[in-house]
């Protein structure tokens, strides 16, 4: 698909453009050492920008220092939530910020005044934005107008894209990830049809959000992906997954280079030989398996076929798990308790559990999960029922039990 070029610093993405890759640090910003540490890492590995969190206006300090000492060609993305004042106070210290800016004000028209200020301040800094909506986050004022489906999400980032228009700002990005691979797919083909109609088509991020890890995260990733990656649809990429985000770039660099055009002098993603064939297998059938072209995979090994399956929601061997890759706002350890949360739960069917960072975006982020392990801070987890907090401040060190227990009585009720 045709798009327009935005560049973030010397980074191009879209139109034609080879595919850009990127992730995001999961360090707390305010520990310079070790999020300059973490950025050299993913350079090293590859990712091509990199996008790191910015809770408040006390961690912008931080982020001039990180911005001194990560080497220049490597654009940074502020990642911001919520608050139009830290985006505006990060627009001189970083050449790309992320926001959702429904979440700027609960009044929906002082949000869109203040995003007005922050494209203002983008264009005098020449800046890029990402205008990032999550299916998880849509916001009161969006459910209650459009609904909460993938249409939805299409029809509130079009709201944002007109106002970038008619503010003459075309340094623009889009996303709208969705862990659920068919309400994601199903929103970027619906946005990318409605950028087209408008005339004006800005650059697409694409990722599944809430991936998890391991095979799964791998394999959820890469059927969405690779579903909107062979249709022209995504510019750069991000595969989001519940581990060091060092591993995130094999697989997204794999993705690039399948569907897009490759740099020359371009190294091969460095994947074994087990990991490159269920990458292979999961791009080559999700498309089918999601168009609904086909009801079964025909391959031997049965839990290659069952991940692919459940990844494109079309069986489910297992729980469905939702976990958040971790971020600077991140409270606990996380991919060590996920994995404990997998290892008790597994026997669970017909259920979705979420595992999430931080209790300021994780709740709203966990979408339709039945079951959440929220992390508080300071050693305490909120445990959720859908989308009531049914257990406060419990010790992390009896969360994972107490989930259990929630679990099992709730279905045992039902
Ligand atoms: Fe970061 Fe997870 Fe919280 Fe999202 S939910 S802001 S990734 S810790």
């Amino acid at each position: 698909m045709k798009t327009r070029t935005v560049h973030v610093g010397n980074v191009l993405i879209g139109s034609g453009h080879p595919i850009v890759v990127q992730t995001m640090c999961n360090t707390h910003t305010a520990d310079v050492e070790a999020t300059v540490a973490q950025c050299l890492r993913l350079v090293k590995a590859g990712s091509q920008l990199i996008r790191i969190t910015v809770p408040s206006l006390s961690d912008v300090p931080a982020l001039q220092e990180i911005r001194k000492r990560v080497p220049a060609e490597v654009p940074l993305v502020a990642d911001i939530h919520f608050s139009a004042e830290v985006a505006m106070a990060v627009v001189p210290v970083v050449e790309k910020i992320r926001i959702n800016p429904g979440n700027f004000h609960p009044n929906h028209e002082k949000a869109r005044e203040l995003f007005g200020e922050l494209l203002e301040m983008c264009k005098q800094y020449d800046r890029a934005i990402r205008i990032g909506l999550n299916h998880g986050s849509l916001g009161k004022y969006i459910v209650e107008k459009y609904g909460n489906t993938p249409q939805a999400m299409a029809l509130a980032a079009m709201e944002w894209v007109e106002m970038c228009i008619e503010a003459d700002f075309y340094n623009v990005v889009v996303s709208l990830k969705a862990s659920n691979t068919v309400v994601m797919v199903q929103a970027y083909r619906e946005l990318a049809r409605l950028m087209q109609e408008k005339g004006v088509v800005f650059p697409l991020h694409v990722g599944v959000t809430e991936a998890g890890n391991g095979d799964s995260g791998r394999i959820k990733s890469c059927v969405a992906i690779s579903t909107l990656l062979s249709e022209g649809i995504g510019n750069t990429i991000r595969v989001s997954l519940t581990e060091p985000p060092e591993n995130e770039i094999p697989v997204a660099q794999y993705l690039a280079q399948r569907y897009g055009p490759v740099m020359p002098g371009t190294d091969r993603a460095s994947l074994s030989a087990r990991e490159a064939s269920i990458l292979k297998a999961a791009c080559d059938w999700g498309a089918p398996l999601l168009n609904h072209e086909i009801d079964d995979i025909p391959i031997e090994d049965e839990y290659l076929k069952d991940e692919i399956m459940q990844a494109c929601r079309r069986r489910f061997y297992k729980p469905e798990y939702i976990a958040c890759p971790g971020c600077g706002r991140t409270l606990y350890d996380l991919e060590n308790t996920f994995n404990k949360v997998k290892e008790r739960t597994g026997h669970f069917k017909d259920v979705v559990i979420a595992v999430m960072g931080c209790i300021v975006n994780g709740p709203g982020e966990m979408a339709d999960a039945d079951y959440g392990y929220v992390g508080e801070g300071f050693g305490k987890v909120t445990l959720y029922k859908g989308k009531e907090p049914v257990l406060r401040h419990i010790p992390e060190n009896e969360a994972v039990d107490r989930l259990v227990e929630l679990i099992d009585s709730s279905l045992r009720s039902e």
